[in-house]
Parts: C-alpha cells; structure tokens; sequence
C-alpha cells in the first residue's frame, strides 16, 4: 500500500529539518500527540524508505551541483585571458615595403592620398608633390613587425586587442565577467583566476596546511586537467 496524502506531506516536512515533532504538525497531525505520532511515523516501514529514497535524491542532486560548480572554478583558473584581451606588437608602413619603403594597403588607398596631395597644392598655392608608391602596396596591419626594419627596428607599434567575446573558447567565456564603457575607455572584467585555483585547490583538499598555494601546485593541477 502506498503512503496516504498525510504521511507524504509528513515525509516531505520531515526533509525540511529532520524534526519529526516540528513535521508531524506541519503535516496537520495534532498538536497535542504529534511525538507520539512523529515516533510511530519514523517507524513505519514505507515512511522509512520513502524518506531514506528522497535523501537520496538530494545526495544526488547536492553532488552534480558540486561537480558543477568544481568545473566551473576549473574553467575559470585554467583559462587563457590572453583569449579575451592581449597586447601585441604589430609592424609599421616600412616593415614589408619593397626595400622598406612605405607600403600602401592597396591603389584606393595610394590614390586618396594623391588626391590630398593635389587639394593641399592647390589650396596652398604650391606644386603638387604627390607620395611615392615605390614600397608598393599589400600593408597589412596585423603582421608582427619585421627584426631588421629601419623604421621601427623590428619593435612596431603595441596595440590592445579585445577579441569578439561571442567567439570564446568555452573556457574564456567562463572567466568573461563582461565589458563596461568607462570615460577612461572599455573595461574588460573578468573573474578572480587564483580565488577559483584557490577553491579547486580547497575542494580537492590541497591545503595541508595553510600556507598559500603555489606555482608548482599550479602547474601539477594544469596537467591533471588536461
Ligand atoms: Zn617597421
């Protein structure tokens, strides 16, 4: 026989604090017998089983959420930022000309500023001096810079480059905390990467003490969950 609507209600109360008393009269036994009714409850086989199924349950439950989150602080202490925002150095106009002359990105470019030439010569009353093309054309400006380039001696310029956050491995999109306009430029926030190493290394009972993780712990871990 299966448990009346009473008894479930006491099972379910039962869960809440594990005080049968309190569970009896939640579940609408009387006040006045309710331990009595608590004790032969808890002794009752069905009730026994019904609540010993739904602990469980919640074991269960309680487990995949604390495996979630574990992974959760792994993504975040093992991302790469460099994946989000990353500071490069990239090549100047005289890197890749031909004979490290100055390289146009292509003849629409080199034509514009012949055109420029030609409105500041005439504005200015002068004979147009229209720029050479001698460094022919291909400029692209995300090579890194060339080692032996006389202009910039193979250092570039630096540039911050924030990638498309849409585009995250799923690891980075995990240390993303978003992205703020500021009157000092964009904000990229991301998460706490040493508190997250710092709970793995909690969760997985690494503190022998409680001297402060370090590096070589880091690294171990790294190769653990690969
Ligand atoms: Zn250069």
């Amino acid at each position: 026989m299966a448990l009346t609507a009473k008894q479930k209600l006491f099972v379910k109360e039962y869960l809440v604090d594990l005080n049968a008393k309190q569970a009896a009269i939640r579940a609408k036994y009387s006040a006045k017998t309710a331990e009595q009714q608590a004790s032969r409850l808890l002794s009752n086989v069905k009730v026994q089983k019904a609540i010993e199924e739904a602990m469980n349950k919640r074991a269960e439950k309680v487990e995949i959420k604390a495996e979630q989150v574990l992974q959760r602080w792994i993504d975040i202490a093992f991302a790469d930022p460099n994946e989000i925002i990353h500071f490069r150095r990239v090549c100047c106009r005289y890197c890749f000309g031909i004979g490290h002359q100055y390289q146009w990105i292509d003849e629409v470019e080199y034509e514009a500023a012949g055109e420029i030439a030609r409105i500041e010569a005439e504005q200015g009353n002068e004979p147009v001096k229209l720029p050479s093309d001698a460094g022919g054309y291909g400029f692209d400006p995300l090579i890194r810079p060339h080692p032996k380039c006389p202009n910039c001696h193979g250092e570039g310029h630096g540039q911050l480059h924030i990638n498309d956050t849409r585009d995250l491995s799923p690891k980075a999109k995990a240390l993303y905390a978003g992205a703020k306009a500021t009157a000092a430029g964009l904000e990229i926030k991301m998460h706490d990467q040493d508190k997250a190493l710092d709970n793995i290394a909690r969760h997985l009972g690494m503190f022998k003490d409680e001297s402060k993780i370090d590096l070589t712990i880091r690294n171990k871990l790294e190769d653990f969950f690969k």
